[in-house]
């Protein structure tokens, strides 16, 4: 497997770490108070670029990839599971979940984060998945220890997800983050407890799990971004920039 490199961030280039990912949660914050029925996802990103900007922040999503990524934030709804373009005529419903993903570049290092709500009222379905989905994430930082690997990550995932009856996307994983958006290790969201690479103090990961309910199958919509289920049934995100220490994990992007 292709692998990045890995940097170890210092305890100076932590604490700038630690000011993206506060700035970076402000940003979620901001777009979480806004999620209500007839709001357009344009309106969204709008909301995200104006707090960035009173931080003197841009988002390193905006302009990424090919084709360059159009806006500073990715929605994705219901069976969109990550990578959705924000767009001035498509507006949130009662009843949809909606997942918000977010970066945040302050004095050259990336803060990475994603959430995913409800919007009005949602089925028990919706809630549960939700629930497990951020669960997940919190079983996977529970594993991001010293001494610990990445299979320990994975699998902390993927068992949790599983054991829940539901889905874990094969294809997307975590990943490493510091100067740039995407550094290494890698780390999938399924895996084998005790394999993988060996996790350091001062290693900095973004971890995020995606989960679907009928399916771990995705595919790509004809706007090259938007990865959506295989079978239309609804999916979550939720993800955590996350340090390695010489003690217990610590979370980056909470405010
Ligand atoms: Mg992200
Ligand atoms: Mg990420």
């Amino acid at each position: 497997m292709f692998e990045r490199q890995i940097n170890i961030k210092n305890p100076a280039e932590l604490k700038i770490m630690r000011e993206a990912g506060r700035i970076n949660a402000a940003v979620l914050a901001k777009v979480k108070e806004l999620l209500q029925p007839g709001v357009t996802t344009a309106d969204l990103n709008a909301a995200a670029e104006e707090v960035l900007k009173s931080h003197g922040c841009v988002s390193p999503f905006k302009g990424y990839g090919h084709p360059p990524f159009p806006a500073s934030i990715t929605v994705s709804i219901n069976d969109e599971m990550v990578h959705g373009i924000p767009r001035p005529k498509r507006k949130l419903k009662n009843g949809d979940i909606v997942s918000i993903d977010c970066g945040t570049v302050f004095k050259g290092f990336v803060a990475d984060s994603a959430f995913s709500a409800g919007v009005g009222d949602i089925s028990f379905e919706a809630a549960n998945l939700l629930k497990v989905t951020e669960e997940a994430l919190y079983a996977g930082i529970a594993q991001m220890r010293k001494g610990r690997r990445t299979g320990d990550v994975s699998a902390a995932i993927q068992n949790y997800v599983e054991s829940r009856g539901l889905h874990v996307t094969r294809e997307y994983t975590g990943h490493g983050v510091g100067r740039s958006m995407h550094e290494g290790p890698q780390v999938p969201n399924i895996g084998t407890a005790g394999s993988g690479m060996l996790l350091r103090a001062g290693m900095t990961i973004a971890l995020e799990p995606m989960v679907l309910i009928g399916t771990h199958e995705t595919r790509v919509l004809p706007d090259q971004w938007t990865v959506v289920s295989a079978d239309g049934t609804l999916t979550a995100h939720f993800e955590h920039t996350v340090a390695v220490t010489e003690g217990d994990p610590l979370l980056l992007t909470v405010l």
